[in-house]
């Protein structure tokens, strides 16, 4: 069939298997190009949340970068007769087959990676094939997680009292002010539970339990703290809790013998952070920024610069003890600049003064769409 984008607000709910290839084709190349990782590589990896943004990312470069052997986990679906699959589904076929072609050991688990099941079929799949794995990347953004007979779902909501400020509604690219109510104390506690560190820990015990880790294991999972305008959205605001959790969660890991970090990433557009009210607004005022300075950097620029930080133990922690990827982002001069066009945008200026382009396209690469070289117009194989 022909596959078209149809897009909803911030999700697109159609997928191109050749464009995702492609994309994928396109992060692997960069990797490569960068030359093979010296220092402590990991060998054998597992990627939980491994099919798009950043963990596809890690895996790639955690392949590519390190030559490591990859257990993936991931939430998606295939395609059927007259519908397409999800995009993770598509990047996740494309890089099994990359690393096929460079006899890298790649398998996925497709599944729900906060369940017991999925934790066994990983664990039963690593003793089988791996013997231990000796790096863990924890990059799950999911809207709900289920514990038994209960579904906790994550909300992005401020917390104390309400805030207002600009963001973009991108069903119509419109500029206008919004209002975020505060989570109450039972959204914060699910918020906490889906995208807080619990199952983290639960998965490196399960793996200690297991003896499917070594002990010189790196854990490693993604944060983002981001400029104050977007504070009480983020950083202040429920998911921000959660983030919170989620270094309380690395700390209890490292004090149990496993080294676990987290990374503070750069706000980039991914299938999660075009949910987030406010944030997509900033990411394209930032990318306008970061890319006049040349120093703007998407998922794969960030991995790939992790992991080499990693495997040459140059992690230069800040003050809490976190990896601090989002450096570039967070330069005095480039929030300056961000600052001053945040406060004069509106609707009628906003197309000079943000990269609304640059948004739009690496919303639409996501899903696999508007690659170079891709012909749309093709029947493929879904
Ligand atoms: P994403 O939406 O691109 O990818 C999420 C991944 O999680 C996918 O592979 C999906 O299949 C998987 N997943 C979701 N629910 C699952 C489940 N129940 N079981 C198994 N797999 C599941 O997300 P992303 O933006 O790359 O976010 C990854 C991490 O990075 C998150 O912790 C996020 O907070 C963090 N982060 C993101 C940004 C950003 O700007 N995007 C910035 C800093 C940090």
């Amino acid at each position: 069939m022909v596959v078209e984008p149809k897009v909803r607000g911030f999700i697109c709910t159609t997928a191109h298997p050749v464009g995702c290839e492609k994309a994928v084709k396109e992060q692997i190349d960069y990797v490569k190009s960068k030359g093979k990782m010296s220092g402590a590589c990991a060998k054998k990896v597992l990627v939980l949340g491994s099919s798009m943004g950043y963990g596809l990312a890690s895996r790639i470069s955690a392949a590519f970068g390190m030559g490591a052997a990859t257990l993936g986990v991931m939430f998606d679906k295939p395609g059927s007769v007259n519908k397409t699959g999800t995009s993770g589904w598509y990047n996740t076929k494309a890089f099994e087959k990359f690393a096929a072609e460079e006899n890298l050991y790649a398998k996925t688990i497709n599944g729900d990676a906060y369940s017991e099941e999925c934790k066994k079929e990983v664990i039963d799949t690593i003793k089988a094939d791996l013997g231990k794995v000796d790096m863990v990347v924890y990059s799950l953004a999911a809207p709900r997680r289920t514990v038994g007979d209960v579904v906790y779902k994550s909300v992005l909501k401020t917390t104390g009292a309400p805030y207002t400020n600009k963001t973009i509604d991108l069903r119509n690219n419109t500029v206008s002010e919004i209002t975020i109510e505060p989570a109450n104390a039972e959204e914060i506690e699910a918020t906490v539970k889906v995208m807080g560190g619990e199952d983290w820990e639960m998965w490196i015990e399960a793996l200690k339990e297991a003896d499917a880790i070594e002990s010189n294991t790196v854990t490693i999972a993604y944060s983002y703290i981001g400029p104050e305008i977007t504070h009480p959205m983020y950083y202040e605001g429920s998911i921000g809790r959660a983030k919170d959790d989620l270094l309380e969660s690395s700390r209890k890991i490292t004090k149990s013998g496993i080294r676990a970090y987290i990374s503070v990433n750069k706000a980039l557009v991914t299938q999660s952070s075009a949910a987030i009210p406010i944030v997509p607004l900033y990411i394209s005022i930032l990318y306008k920024v970061m890319k006049e300075h040349g120093t703007h950097e998407g998922c794969i620029e960030q991995m790939q610069r992790l992991f080499k930080r990693i495997s040459e133990n140059d992690l230069n922690l800040d003050d809490e003890g976190r990896i601090r990827m989002d450096d570039l982002e967070m330069k005095p001069e480039i929030q300056a600049e961000v600052s001053e066009i945040w406060e004069k945008l509106n609707q009628d200026n906003f197309k000079e003064f943000t990269d609304i382009d640059g948004y739009w396209k690496d919303f639409y690469a996501l899903f696999g769409f508007g690659i170079d070289g891709v012909d749309y117009s093709a029947d493929v194989e879904v």
